[in-house]
């Protein structure tokens, strides 16, 4: 099969490797269509360490191929891929947490991913995607389940004020989710008046420039309290510290932006004060696939918004090259495979 391979560092080629091989609970899955995030840049440039050669790829769509006896899955099927692999087996696994699995791996990152013609993962990680989900958007819906799983474990009750810090991919979807859930204001940060724009066309219904006046302008808009919820997307210390300021008195910060600094400073007194309501959110579950795809086919979480770019996997270099900036105009990046 031809497959989009690392070979070391920042080295990419088109290659033919192999068509993977399914062991007995394990399924193969033509790839139509896949999409990259942050985390494959953060593979391609080695600040995510990894082994080599590997196909990447953990945002992934496609096709089953294979008969399944006695199983939920017919040739043809179209289904979307849940690259998070736990044991099974462990405490965690044990205890519904299975996506903090210590024995885990994620597809396209500790074993081949979708940047290829076929995958191959185990039959619980395929879930079918009903025909009106349009293949474009269906490698995201990765992406929403990890917001999902997040606000899951952050209480939003209607009329409670939602802020999202950062409105990239992530950030478009839990506000989505969030006015979803009845919050009422959703109020979205970000230094891009191109996505905050965006973020008001999917139903945001304040949006403030990031920058000294975006608390104090929160602030009011929330009756003088501050938000009951603040959904930290970017995971920049500074938005982190931003969070714990214009939270209100007993609120929650739910922690989604993945976090490397081993440093910096935070209102650590506020943190106390206020008596903060702290969550963070790891990848997602199985029980993220099913919600998250009947959200997207019920049309209540929109993604098509979201796909700025179709390119064919083929171009999966300067697709990655794309990531490196922040550009207006570019938020979700979709390859399709032939
Ligand atoms: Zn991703
Ligand atoms: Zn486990």
């Amino acid at each position: 099969m031809r497959a989009m391979v690392l070979r070391a560092v920042g080295d990419l080629a088109a290659a033919n490797v192999g068509t993977p091989a399914p062991g007995p609970d394990e399924v193969l899955v033509r790839v139509t269509n896949s999409a990259i995030c942050g985390t494959d840049l953060k593979i391609f440039t080695g600040a995510i360490p990894v082994g080599y050669p590997l196909i990447r790829g953990h945002e992934m769509s496609g096709e089953v191929v294979a008969e399944y006896d006695g199983d939920r899955l017919k040739r043809g099927d179209r289904v979307v891929v849940d690259p998070v692999l736990y044991c099974g087996d462990c405490f965690n696994c044990r205890a519904g947490q299975t996506n903090l699995c210590p024995n885990g791996a994620l597809v396209g990152r500790d074993a081949n991913g979708g940047f290829a013609d076929y995958v191959v993962v185990p039959r619980t990680h395929v879930f079918r995607l009903p025909e009106t989900i349009d293949p474009r958007t269906a490698p995201a819906i990765q992406v929403l389940t990890t917001c999902v799983h997040a606000q899951r474990r952050a209480p939003i009750f209607p009329a409670q004020s939602v802020v999202v810090v950062g409105l990239g991919v992530t950030g478009q979807l839990h506000a989505q989710l969030a006015k979803a859930r009845g919050a009422y204001p959703v109020i979205g940060i970000t230094r891009s008046a191109w996505k905050r724009k965006l973020a008001e066309e999917l139903g945001a219904d304040i949006t403030l420039p990031a920058g000294a006046d975006a608390i104090r302008c929160v602030i009011e808009a929330t009756g003088g309290r501050g938000p009951d919820v603040v959904i930290e997307t970017t995971g920049v210390v500074r938005s982190i510290a931003d969070a714990m300021t214009m939270a209100r008195l007993g609120g929650t910060l739910l922690l989604f932006g993945i976090t490397t600094a081993a440093e910096g400073a935070l209102p650590f007194y506020q943190f106390y004060f206020k008596e903060l309501n702290v969550m963070n959110a790891r990848a997602a579950k199985g029980e993220d696939f099913p919600d998250s795809i009947d959200l997207v086919a019920r049309g209540v979480v929109k993604l098509l918004p979201l796909v700025t770019h179709v390119m064919p996997v083929s171009e999966l270099a300067p697709a990655i090259d794309m990531l490196k900036t922040d550009i207006d105009g570019r938020m979700k990046i979709i390859l399709e495979h032939r």
